[in-house]
């Protein structure tokens, strides 16, 4: 079982031992612990290379109000300086809810992230709010990068274009109570799929913050939407996260 997606670095550090060895108990091979901003990088990296059996690193520059443009060269630096720790590129994406940054500023990181990707030959966790239409038209240039998008709200006929461009979707653990995410698992191909908790947001239970372990929630959604022993289900989604990150 597998978490492509999660913020450690946010974690309590005094809970955080815990979350792994519930993660370990759990059956959890790996978590991809993804980075926002430049702070963000320096705590992320050193937690996976505290947890070197299970975390793997992610950078990335998350479009926040506090985004700058010189912001990724410091990305690049820090990037170029830690390769041999990088495990993918994320998270990255654009986002037009807010007027800040500007949409100009946000396509413009977006895209050299992209470029960095395609230069390392490194899979990117994409996050895309109000903007999912501008960001397939962006990923349409990047044939050869292996992109995931992450909790994509957008509509199934932008779903269906980013599946036709060789997409992938990671889902997050919220599945058990969201409509929106129970069809995208019941209408894509089921190789395109890849699991995710976004820890400590989109818990799947109401009273708890989200955390790895939790995953074994969404293989359980699939197994009753798939019609397959979960066991298959596991197996399914342990070779899809193969094929997109190693
Ligand atoms: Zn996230």
């Amino acid at each position: 079982m597998i978490d492509t997606h999660a913020h450690l670095d946010i974690i309590d550090k005094e809970y955080l031992p815990t979350l792994i060895q519930n993660a370990k108990d759990a059956g959890i091979k790996t978590i991809i612990t993804q980075s926002v901003n430049i702070p963000s990088l320096t705590k992320s990296l050193e937690i996976a290379k505290q947890y070197p059996e299970i975390v793997k690193f992610s950078a990335g520059l998350y479009p926040e109000e506090t985004l700058k443009e010189s912001d990724f060269d410091e990305l690049k630096e820090f990037v170029t300086k830690n390769i041999q720790d990088v495990f993918a590129i994320g998270e990255i994406g654009m986002d037009f809810s807010h007027p800040i940054p500007s949409r100009e500023l946000q396509g413009k990181i977006f895209r050299k992230q992209l470029d960095l990707a395609q230069e390392l030959n490194l899979p990117v966790s994409i996050h895309t709010r109000k903007a999912e239409k501008e960001i397939i038209e962006i990923l349409k240039e990047y044939r050869n990068v292996k992109k995931i998008l992450h909790c994509f709200s957008g509509k199934f006929k932008l779903i269906k274009e980013a599946n036709e461009i060789g997409c992938y979707f990671s889902i997050p653990t919220n599945i058990v109570r969201s409509e929106h995410f129970q069809k995208m698992a019941s209408e894509l191909p089921k190789e395109k799929i890849l699991t995710e908790t976004d820890t400590p947001f989109l818990s799947p239970h109401k009273d708890k913050n989200n955390e790895p372990a939790f995953v074994v929630e969404s293989l359980k959604m699939f197994s009753l939407l798939w019609k397959q022993l979960y066991e298959d289900v596991d197996k399914q989604i342990d070779n899809n996260y193969e094929k997109v990150y190693c």
